[in-house]
């Protein structure tokens, strides 16, 4: 666990970054720092391995202060990712993700396996080992980037903006993979990001700062969506927050119509021979021959944002639910959708 308590820090120029911070970061579990730029996020994030000093307050990991332990010995235990990588142009792959290792003695034979092993799992070909990073992509870079900070296994790792470099289709692939990575090491992790997206698609917790290095909200990020702290925090989370907080709930629940509503009618879902759904026709839609698609079809175990935008792209304001093999047994009208997320919006409301 890392804790911020009553943490300020003023630079010597009397710019005031962070303000009476006290948050905890849990254990085992990745919390973003989110913000606008300016609020003190990576203020925060590098006191954490003390390349910044508190002006007043502590930081502590395990309970044990920071400022008490010995800096080299510290910062070998909190891995680093920076944006853009950070790596040293001048040393091969391998050597920029052994820097630690190498610092500690480990021999080169048993350095150069464990490198080439971290570099698989962050989705890069062992291939690309003796090679210079300007030789590699920038998402590729990123990697070698997230290899390098978990070579020493370090139980805590800090992230300052660590895929924003790089466009966005291949930031999505680094953040899933990243997701997965995560899943498997289960790191205590803060991550700086000014993107809210980013903050909620990654974040267990999310800690919303605003102007003048304050905390806004540490929340999960369903409860951000669900319920932000104040206006400023509601203004940054977005005006799409209920439609975007409808990803954490699951269409598990939703009652579905039998198929028998959508097999006679003006319009009317084809099916192939073993009941997966091929498309719609009717009136301005196309012929049995040659259906219009319905642009996609949901499964229990997806999420409820995934129904509510099928819903609105549908040809025809309706949805089809598939079982695991893509079989279809239910239909969801647009209307029924909407009252069903209605009456659960007052569920939550008013519980009893
Ligand atoms: P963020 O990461 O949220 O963009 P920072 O922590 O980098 O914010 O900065 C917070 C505030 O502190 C900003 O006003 C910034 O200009 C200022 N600041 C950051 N580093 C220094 C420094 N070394 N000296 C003086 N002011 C700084």
């Amino acid at each position: 666990m890392i804790t911020f308590e009553g943490v300020s820090k003023v630079y010597p120029d009397g710019t005031v970054a962070v303000e009476q911070l006290d948050m905890e970061l849990p254990t085992g579990e990745l919390t973003v720092l989110v913000g606008p730029s300016g609020c003190g996020k990576t203020t925060s994030l590098r006191m954490i391995n003390r390349m910044v000093t508190p002006s007043t307050g502590r930081v502590l990991i395990d309970g044990v202060d920071v400022a008490g332990q010995d800096e080299a010995l510290l910062r070998r235990g909190i891995g680093y990712v920076i944006q853009a990588a950070g790596l040293f142009p001048h040393r091969t792959i391998v050597e920029n993700i052994m820097t630690v290792p190498a610092l500690v003695g480990t021999s080169k034979k048993a350095a150069r396996a464990t490198a080439v092993e971290l570099m698989e799992r962050v989705g890069l070909t062992s291939a690309m080992a003796d090679r210079y990073p300007v030789q590699l992509s920038g998402g590729q870079q990123q990697r070698v980037g997230v290899a390098r900070a978990l070579a020493a296994d370090p139980p805590v790792m800090i992230m300052d903006e660590p895929f924003s470099a790089v466009d966005p289709i291949v930031r999505e692939g680094l953040q899933a993979e990243f997701l997965r990575l995560q899943r498997d090491l289960g790191k205590t992790i803060a991550m700086v990001t000014h993107d809210i997206d980013e903050a909620i698609k990654l974040g267990d917790n999310v800690a919303v700062f605003q102007e003048g290095g304050r905390l806004a909200q540490f929340a999960t990020p369903r409860e951000l969506l669900a319920n932000p702290a104040d206006d400023f925090v509601a203004g940054f989370v977005g005006r799409d927050r209920g439609f975007r907080s409808l990803s954490f709930d699951s269409a598990a629940s939703l009652d579905v119509a039998p198929l028998s509503e959508v097999t006679s009618g003006p319009e009317q879902l084809v099916l192939d021979q073993a009941g997966r759904p091929l498309g719609w026709t009717g009136a301005g839609l196309g012929s049995t021959a040659s259906p219009t698609p319905t642009g996609g079809a949901f499964t229990s175990t997806d999420s409820l944002r995934l129904v509510t935008d099928l819903a609105i792209t549908s040809p025809v304001g309706v949805v089809v639910r598939v079982d695991e093999n893509g079989v279809a047994d239910g239909v969801i009208r647009h209307t029924s959708l909407m009252q069903q997320l209605e009456s659960r919006r007052r569920r939550e409301v008013d519980p009893a």
